[in-house]
């Protein structure tokens, strides 16, 4: 397949009531972006917002039709919007960012000159950031253990502003809130990912959209991706190991029990009896689930699973 681009930067905006951002942002980056080709587009993705935005943007497609506009029904969330920003995006290279003027355009060469260096992925790092404390120090925290346990050393996974070959916007999945994971999911897809500090901005408009929940569930979301992206093609490896080995510790307990009580012990008020019993119970029940998850796998894998970085037929 010979991918041809006339469009050289996508920019996809997720936006959520950023009203007031909007000129300024539409201004700084027609600047910016055309200083480095004619050939752009900036997706607006209107995550539902009631505050008028919807008007200026769509005044903006009217003015210059490279400002794009997508609306959403209702409010979806963040990682929504740029799942659609990412199939709709054209561009070769393909730049994220927030609608609230935190994150800055005039990063966008410098990202881009970082892709042209070799790598796929891009993340932007808020090296010093303009954020209320309570926000800072858990995401700290939340940085340093995905750091941990993906392998990717970068310092700030979660940066609105991101670059990245196309190919990368095509091939990772996004949904619920796995926006903060991009580079993990990226990783996983066997692209590779370099972190540039980034300027970062107090918010000068508005309010953030995200609460303190967001640490709690992210940490869920972590498991999810961990385990998503090294076990769906294999769940009995997870399930089978962890359930085999409960139900043979279950087996072993019971079995010395047993022969313990034909030797004339009574067995029914040892508390190790429960244990045993539970192990095995719980051990079969682990390996049945794997057994399921195998099925559900079976039936939906396929070969677009894997990514292909190269062709030659
Ligand atoms: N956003 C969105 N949908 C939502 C919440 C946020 O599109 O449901 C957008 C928001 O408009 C902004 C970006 O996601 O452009 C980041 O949001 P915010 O600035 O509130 O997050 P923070 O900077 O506090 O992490
Ligand atoms: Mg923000």
């Amino acid at each position: 397949m010979q991918v041809t681009h006339d469009v050289d930067i996508s920019v996809v905006i997720p936006s959520y009531n950023e009203k007031d951002s909007l000129p300024e942002l539409s201004a700084r980056l027609d600047e910016v972006l055309s200083a480095l080709t004619a050939r752009w587009e900036v997706w607006f993705i209107d995550d539902g917002s009631h505050d008028g935005s919807l008007e200026l943007m769509r005044e903006l497609h009217g003015r210059d039709p490279r400002f794009k506009v997508a609306r959403f029904r209702r409010n979806y969330g963040k990682s929504a919007a740029l799942a659609v920003g990412f199939e709709r995006a054209v561009g070769r290279y393909v730049i994220t960012m927030d609608a609230d003027l935190q994150d800055d355009p005039a990063e966008i060469p410098l990202l881009i000159e970082k892709i042209e260096e070799g790598w796929d992925m891009v993340s932007g790092w808020k090296k010093k950031r303009y954020d209320p404390i309570s926000k800072t120090i858990p995401s700290k925290f939340f940085n340093f253990v995905t750091g941990k346990m993906s392998g990717i050393p970068i310092h700030d996974f979660n940066c609105g502003l991101k670059a990245y070959r196309q190919e990368v916007v095509k091939a990772v999945n996004i949904y619920g809130e796995m926006h903060r994971y991009i580079p993990v999911l990226a990783k996983m897809a066997g692209f590779t990912v370099t972190e540039l500090a980034v300027q970062h901005h107090p918010r000068k408009y508005g309010h953030t959209k995200f609460g303190l929940s967001r640490f709690f569930k992210g940490f869920l979301d972590l498991l999810t991706v961990m385990f998503t992206s090294r076990y769906t093609q294999r769940p009995l490896h997870v399930f089978g190991t962890l359930g085999g080995a409960m139900l043979l510790a279950g087996l072993v307990i019971n079995s010395y029990l047993t022969v313990e009580w034909m030797m004339g012990y009574p067995m029914g008020d040892r508390p190790m009896l429960l244990l045993g019993v539970l192990l095995m119970l719980l051990g079969i029940q682990l390996i049945s689930t794997g057994l399921l998850a195998e099925m559900i796998t079976k039936s939906d894998a396929k070969a677009g699973d894997y990514h292909i970085s190269e062709l030659h037929e």
